[in-house]
């Protein structure tokens, strides 16, 4: 970085921010000071930091700044849900949600334009992949979410008290990555993002409440592990190698024994005694008895609990939701065998705030599917290495 270029300081974790201030001969506590302003209140002017030295303030505001992406578009569902477009650079299109419920309000982020992992059901990997997303694009999905709904609920306080009865949440208690792009895939950035994220003098999120969703990047998963353990949900989304290799192509890199006993191994570092299995559910792919049956078997490998996921359809992907009956039935073949299982409420339909939908129609940079209308076949196919 060139000397005249201003450092973002959403993008740094603590340790960074530290060293930054050490450098100007700042003591630690200034960086837990700034960190709070930053973070905390949602400060993005210097000026505002008032307990902070007038000198220490100058140096702040000639050498850095704080921004997140600029959004684009916000949109508000009638069940409460927001999404936010974020323009992370002149090309490329990251969506956020935020999904208000009577007792958790969680925050979907996403870590990267685009994914590699090309899975045929979902359309962010239709857009093939655009680039990793920063720390600072990370993070700053949150910073400005939760920004905004302070701003909400400060108006709202001052606006009308004669709302009775239990109201959803207005502010974020749950993050999960499980937005646009394969957060493992984008280590380093996706890592200082987390760790903001349970940094008391940042978000101070439990480790428990924020998740990290992968489809299966088995290295990752230890690194995550030492590194930041926080929930961790798998995308499995298929009970046998055959089929996991077309649905989740990454499978033939990390087959499923490998990505078993990474679960098992992070199990022993993690915050929650259980891996959750995301399952999305494909009318006559991977929906049968046969397909529970097979199930039942993996998950008796793995403390865990099942997260089935009612698919999302979107034209491209040739693919349709189980119907509701089967995926009952799905579901209680599961309960039966005694596992844990929730059946995911679609939210935000009005605004396509539903998973696998972010931002697939707003941005098709590499033109993938014109080029390739047969992509989900082809996909299928593919080798992957
Ligand atoms: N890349 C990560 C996280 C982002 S996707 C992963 O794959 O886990 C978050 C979840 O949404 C994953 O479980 C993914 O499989 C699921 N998903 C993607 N497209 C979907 C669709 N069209 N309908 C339902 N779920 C979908
Ligand atoms: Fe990538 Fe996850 Fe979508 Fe698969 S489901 S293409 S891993 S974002």
């Amino acid at each position: 970085m060139s000397s005249t270029e201003s450092i973002n300081l959403l993008g740094l974790d603590t340790a960074a921010l530290t060293e930054l201030v050490g450098k100007w001969g700042g003591k630690p506590f200034r960086a837990k000071q700034l960190q709070r302003w930053i973070h905390q209140r949602g400060a993005d002017s210097f000026d505002d930091m008032t307990d902070l030295a007038r000198e220490f303030r100058q140096q702040l505001t000639e050498h850095c700044s704080i921004h997140a992406p600029a959004v684009s578009i916000e949109q508000r569902s009638t069940d409460g849900t927001r999404k936010w477009l974020f323009e992370v650079d002149k090309s490329n299109a990251v969506e956020t949600v935020f999904i208000p419920e009577d007792d958790r309000g969680t925050l979907c982020i996403s870590s990267q334009a685009g994914c590699t992992v090309a899975c045929p059901f979902c359309s962010t990997g239709y857009q093939g992949f655009n680039r990793n997303l920063t720390t600072a694009e990370i993070i700053g999905q949150l910073w400005h979410a939760k920004r905004v709904l302070q701003a909400d609920l400060a108006s709202a306080r001052v606006g009308d008290d004669a709302q009775a009865g239990p109201e959803p949440a207005r502010v974020i208690s749950n993050v999960v990555m499980m937005g646009m792009g394969e957060p493992l895939l984008n280590y380093d950035q996706v890592l200082g993002a987390l760790r903001l994220m349970v940094d008391d003098n940042a978000y101070g999120l439990s480790r428990r409440r924020v998740t990290v969703s992968t489809s299966g990047v088995v290295p990752m998963i230890d690194r995550l592990g030492r590194d930041c353990p926080v929930a961790l949900a798998v995308s499995l989304h298929a009970p046998n190698d055959a089929l996991r290799d077309r649905l989740v192509p990454l499978n033939r890199k990390y087959p499923l024994a490998e990505l078993l006993a990474a679960c098992n191994r992070y199990l022993e570092f993690a915050p929650r005694d259980f891996i959750t299995f995301e399952y999305v559910m494909l009318d006559g792919v991977n929906d049968s008895d046969d397909h529970a049956r097979e199930l039942i078997a993996v998950a008796q490998q793995v403390r865990c609990k099942f997260n089935l996921i009612p698919f999302n359809p979107f034209p491209q992907s040739g693919l349709k939701r189980s119907p509701a009956a089967r995926i009952r039935l799905f579901a209680q073949r599961l309960m039966d065998a005694g596992l844990v299982v929730t059946v995911r409420k679609t939210r935000g339909d009005d605004i396509d705030a539903a998973c696998g939908q972010l931002a697939g129609d707003v941005k098709d940079r590499t033109r993938i599917n014109e080029r390739n209308p047969d992509r989900a076949i082809i996909a299928i196919k593919q080798e992957r290495g």
